[in-house]
């Protein structure tokens, strides 16, 4: 089998895949991981694109991929999963409830119920929750949820997305830090690959070649390789501009055009004056852009010089003014920081081809693409209500269920 793109979702494939196939796994950077590893910035330990964050914890589908496989991470889970900054208060979920008036907080525990057992309705969270409530606590919190955790904002995502994602919260819990931060995943999960026997290359592959409806290999600048599977994880729109035109049907490369990513602004900051006394997320509500803040070091005190915290602070981009955006942030950063001394390491921007999330969240594709032989992993075949990496792990988990079936049918004929 082959893979293409060595981030998250290739490195769960192949980790998975390698234990029964032969794998070959390109990469076109020197380094594996994509958008989830670690980078030395000044004695810290910022990464590529994550915060450092599992969103399921050690319990969720990534923590149980990783030790089905043999890789062996730890992942500290967040206590508490995360509080509220309101008006200068920092406030538990239930206090915020308790705040609502009494048809509101009536409202919540019944809405809570039906997010546990059913499917959501088909209309955006931002619409959805005006029906049921007026307090903007509400929307704002809702706001910093969906901003910090899926770079999007309530108009985007639908609610029935938001209702898989509460399934999956009461399911696998919330918030982890992997010890060591992203890196360690990505190294843990290296060597499961190099245990296993898997061929690593560092080639860019400029082409996957497809014969009569069926995938039969790639193309990299150093040749051609042969296989009758092939694993994406690149993206949807990468993938199919990888393929020979024609391959797809015109309705297919049209919905796949069309696809919206989401955005975002991530910024690092070194401080001596701890911010956060915990090891979750606090979430600001009166903010103009940051969304959610995480001090990891709380976890791992080695992400950060000794007596120094690394603070990363995230918003949703809004638009494409990424400076007066960024900008943005810096000032909500000023007031939340108060009278503590701080150095802001790195301001970094995801849009375009390097996002948040190749698809918005609600908006991923299926794991079996539309020609013989080709599947695709990775963000933008996360399965519902599946947040970033956690939803990586399961549209990994779904892709090589689909891939069974098809041999074990390819078998039985
Ligand atoms: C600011 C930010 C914060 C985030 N925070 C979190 C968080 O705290 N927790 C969390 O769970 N998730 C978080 N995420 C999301 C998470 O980082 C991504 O969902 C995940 O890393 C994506 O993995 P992937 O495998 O889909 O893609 P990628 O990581 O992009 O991997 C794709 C790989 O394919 C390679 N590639 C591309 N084209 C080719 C080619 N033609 N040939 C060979 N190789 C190729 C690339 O070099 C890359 O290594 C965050 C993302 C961002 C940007």
């Amino acid at each position: 089998m082959i893979i293409v793109g060595g981030g998250l979702g290739g490195l769960l494939a192949a980790a998975r895949a390698s234990r029964e196939h032969k794998v070959t796994l390109f990469e076109r950077a020197p380094c594996l991981g994509g958008r989830f590893r670690n980078i030395e910035h000044d004695g810290h330990v910022l990464t590529t694109g994550a915060l450092h964050m599992v969103p399921h914890g050690s319990t969720g589908p990534l923590g149980r991929m990783l030790s089905s496989v043999g890789a062996n991470v730890r992942i500290v889970d967040s206590r508490p999963w995360g509080r509220f900054l309101v008006d200068g208060r920092v406030m538990r979920l239930s206090e915020i409830r308790r705040s609502l008036p009494r048809r509101e907080r009536l409202n919540a525990a019944v809405l809570v119920a039906r997010m546990r057992l059913g499917a959501g309705p088909d209309r955006p969270v931002d619409e959805f929750l005006s029906s049921l409530f007026k307090t903007p606590v509400v929307h704002d919190a809702a706001r910093a949820v969906l901003g910090w955790s899926l770079s999007c904002t309530p108009s985007d995502v639908p609610a029935t997305e938001l209702y898989g994602i509460v399934k999956n919260i009461f399911r696998y819990g919330g918030p982890g830090v992997p010890m060591g931060g992203c890196g360690a995943v990505v190294d843990a999960l290296r060597g499961v690959l190099e245990r296993n026997g898997v061929a690593i290359r560092h080639e860019r592959v400029n082409r996957i070649n497809v014969d009569d409806g069926a995938v039969c290999g790639v193309e990299t600048g150093e040749g051609t390789y042969e296989d009758d599977i092939v694993v994406s994880d690149v993206g949807i729109k990468q993938t199919i501009g990888l393929c020979p035109s024609g391959t797809f049907e015109r309705p297919f490369v049209d919905v796949v055009k069309s696809l919206s990513e989401s955005g975002g602004i991530k910024i690092n900051v070194s401080t001596k004056d701890s911010l956060l006394d915990h090891t979750g997320v606090l979430f600001p509500l009166n903010t103009q852009r940051v969304e959610g803040v995480n001090q990891v070091t709380n976890v791992d005190p080695s992400l950060a010089p000794e007596g120094r915290h690394l603070v990363m602070f995230h918003q949703t981009l809004r638009g494409k003014r990424i400076r007066s955006e960024a900008e943005r942030g810096l000032e909500d950063i000023e007031t939340l920081m108060g009278d503590r001394r701080f150095e802001v390491l790195c301001v970094q921007s995801y849009f375009g081809k390097n996002p948040v999330n190749r698809a918005a969240a609600g908006h991923d594709f299926d794991p079996s693409l539309p020609v013989r032989g080709l599947y695709a992993v990775g963000d933008s075949v996360k399965d519902v209500g599946g947040i970033e990496v956690d939803g990586i792990a399961l549209g990994v988990e779904k892709m090589w269920g689909a891939m069974k079936r098809k041999m074990q049918k390819v078998g039985d004929s």
